[in-house]
């Protein structure tokens, strides 16, 4: 399938940044044609279960749920959604270029949305209790943990501000950690060591993960001697890092040293004309999906703007 007319608007990504995107662009009727993913169709939000903090569901909402409604929203207003991953683009000429294993096709914008992949640990039953225990994002799932044991595995910065954003829930925090000493910076360090609710298991790292429908608990390894131990945590954060999804974009666009897109302040442009960026792909702070929705959004406003212009 390749279509010769450049259309106006692609739009890469189908989190809640880019059927945001696809729900503005298709309102103000640029047609926009959505590449969702062959695989992760629907964005991080397939991933977990209830979704307390996303405005306009006051008893909370499945993940899927909500990309099932904003997907079916992006639909009704005429937005062609194709899940399919993007393979290869070309984004510096006037029509920019997008190809896919069944395709390749045209547009005079493209936005870019495909997110970021929290980092695993990479052991058995982690993607089984994730949502159950398991999670990657305090802000997100830090309430469902009151009182009980919570782990967090790392040792920069974000793992030290989990567990210290954690620690107001939980009757415990322990931080495990490969070795001996910290990255993170000396006034993360400083505020987590003074918690009386945060412990550390250092030079350790979780070796199995247990539990049948909720994380029961955790066997640790000692990364010097070999020895195990359980720790008898149900609340596990990840928070070894995350990967910005931008390998298609190497060499194209204006990337940061870790990956994410570069774009202008206060705007989704990135430094090529008509090329435009959002939600976690750009994002090293918030990581919300309401602030991907919002970028989303913009996007699709920076876009509009840019093709009104060139008319
Ligand atoms: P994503 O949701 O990651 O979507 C990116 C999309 O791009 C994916 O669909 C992927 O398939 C697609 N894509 C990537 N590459 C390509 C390609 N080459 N071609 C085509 N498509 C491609 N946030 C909250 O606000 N509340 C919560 O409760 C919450 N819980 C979470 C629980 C979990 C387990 C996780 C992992 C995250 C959670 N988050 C939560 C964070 C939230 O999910 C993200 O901030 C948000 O989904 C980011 O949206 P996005 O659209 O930028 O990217």
């Amino acid at each position: 399938m390749t279509s010769t007319e450049p259309r106006n608007v692609i739009i890469i990504g189908s989190g809640p940044a880019g059927y945001t995107a696809a729900v503005y662009a298709a309102r103000a009727s640029l047609a926009p044609l959505v590449f969702e993913g062959a695989v992760t169709a629907g964005g991080a939000l397939m991933n977990t279960t209830e979704v307390e903090n996303f405005p306009g569901f006051r008893e909370g909402i499945q993940g899927p749920a909500l990309m099932d409604e904003m997907r079916a929203q992006a639909e009704r207003f005429g937005a062609e959604l194709v899940t399919d991953d993007v393979t290869e683009v070309d984004l510096s000429g006037d029509v920019k270029v997008v190809k896919t294993a069944e395709g390749t096709f045209t547009a005079r914008a493209v936005i870019l949305a495909m997110g970021s992949g929290y980092r695993k640990l990479g052991i058995p039953d982690e993607d089984r209790l994730s949502g159950h225990g398991v999670s990657w994002c305090a802000t997100c799932d830090g309430f469902f943990f009151r009182e009980q044991h919570i782990a967090v595995v790392g040792g920069g910065d974000s793992a030290l501000e989990e567990a210290t954003f954690l620690s107001r829930f939980g009757s415990k925090v322990t931080i495990i950690h490969r070795r001996d000493e910290l990255r993170a910076s000396k006034i993360m360090q400083d505020r987590a060591l003074a918690d009386p609710k945060i412990e550390f298991a250092w030079n350790s790292e979780v070796a199995a993960i247990h539990g049948d429908d909720k994380l029961t608990g955790l066997t640790l390894r000692d990364t010097v001697t070999g020895e195990t131990r359980e720790l008898p945590a149900t609340g596990l954060f990840i928070a070894i890092g995350h990967d910005p999804r931008s390998e298609l974009l190497t060499g194209q666009v204006d990337l940061d040293d870790e990956g994410y897109v570069l774009v202008e302040d206060r705007s989704t442009r990135t430094n090529l004309p008509g090329v435009f960026a959002c939600g976690d792909l750009v994002d090293h702070t918030y990581r919300q999906a309401i602030t991907a929705a919002g970028s989303g959004c913009a996007a699709a406003l920076d876009a509009e703007r840019y093709l009104a212009a060139l008319d």
